[in-house]
């Protein structure tokens, strides 16, 4: 089979491998669309992979064959695969903290994942789509499933701000997830105007574009005061730093964006205004959740998709997501 392998820093390679075999408690998957993501550009840059791995975490597939003693899964069933494999039995998993999980697996990062046209996992990370999802909206459930991660860290009301530092994917996400949360005002900030664009059609009641207007002037301008809530979805160290600046007094800072560079923290101003930090990795119960906001309309994840290509392509997938004035959110490779 054909499969995206990684072999370190800039070499990823889309070659012919030994087609796998599910063994008992597996599954034979034939991934059908798998999005690139931020975490695979960075892998692309600073090769923080595991070597000789298949690539793809962001990933729809149908079921091609059960392993001898699976019965909930059978032949043509369309499903997502989680993103994390925890093992079920540490402390973490224990108290249902999956993404914390001292000894997990991830498709795609670890472990061989989406983009190849078969792979194998086993049967219970799997979760089903529903009927009215197509194999292409499916494959955002895993970065929708970040976000809401996110949300159910934080004591999110209804009735408050949210201001969404970024207008990648996750961003997009998070400004939909505010308003299902019953955000009254959710304003995104970003530099491409074709993602301020999109954020306002997704239903972003404000965009800023950070290069010509001071954010926090036009936010307490139209919303008579700093946001309850900033979602930094950048990952970028400048903005992680101005989110200090940026949340009203006794707020909330979501940070879902990953600053690989150390991040300036004006700790004083944290403590003088008692700022609530929460950090949030990975969504694991949240694959249900993500797929039922999808199939409810209550979340777009189609307009994020703004192409598809080829697994031969790939590379160029990564080149032009990396080009920052590309007009692209997320590319999926069908397969
Ligand atoms: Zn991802
Ligand atoms: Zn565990």
């Amino acid at each position: 089979m054909k499969a995206a392998v990684f072999y370190g820093e800039k070499d990823i390679r889309v070659e012919d491998v030994e087609d796998p075999t599910p063994s008992e408690g597996e599954v034979l998957l034939s991934p059908r669309y798998c999005g690139i993501c931020g975490t695979d550009l960075d892998a692309w840059n600073r090769g923080m992979y595991a070597l000789g791995v298949v690539i793809g975490h962001e990933f729809s597939a149908e079921v091609v064959e059960v392993g001898p003693d699976v019965t909930e899964w059978k032949k043509g069933d369309r499903v997502v695969a989680n993103s994390i494999i925890p093992c079920k039995k540490c402390g973490f998993c224990r108290k249902g903290k999956y993404s914390l999980c001292d000894d997990l697996y991830m498709p795609g990062i670890t472990v061989n994942g989406g983009l190849a046209e078969l792979v194998v996992l086993p049967s219970d990370c799997l979760v089903s789509i529903p009927e009215s999802v197509t194999l292409q909206e499916a494959a955002l459930t895993e970065p929708l499933s970040v976000v809401l991660h996110g949300f159910n860290l934080i004591n999110f009301e209804p009735g408050q701000t949210a201001l969404v530092l970024g207008a990648g994917t996750i961003g997009l996400f998070a400004a939909q997830a505010a308003l299902v949360n019953g955000a009254s005002i959710v304003a995104v900030s970003e530099i491409n105007a074709f993602r301020r664009q999109l954020a306002g059609k997704l239903g972003a009641h404000h965009v800023i574009d950070p290069m010509k207007s001071n954010i926090s002037f036009v936010f307490e301008e139209m919303a008579g005061q700093s946001p309850d809530c900033v979602i930094e979805c950048t990952g970028a160290a400048s903005a992680a730093s101005e989110t200090f600046s940026l949340v009203r007094k006794g707020g909330t800072v979501l940070v879902l964006g990953i600053s690989e560079d150390p991040v300036e923290a004006d700790f004083m101003t944290g403590v003088l205004n008692e700022l609530t930090f929460q950090f949030s990795y990975c969504g694991h119960s949240e694959f249900p959740e993500a797929l039922n906001l999808i199939a409810h309309n209550m979340v777009d994840a189609r307009n994020l998709i703004t192409k598809e290509i080829t697994l031969d392509a790939i590379l160029e997938g990564f080149r032009e997501l990396m080009n920052p004035d590309s007009n692209n959110v997320k590319i999926l490779v069908k397969i």
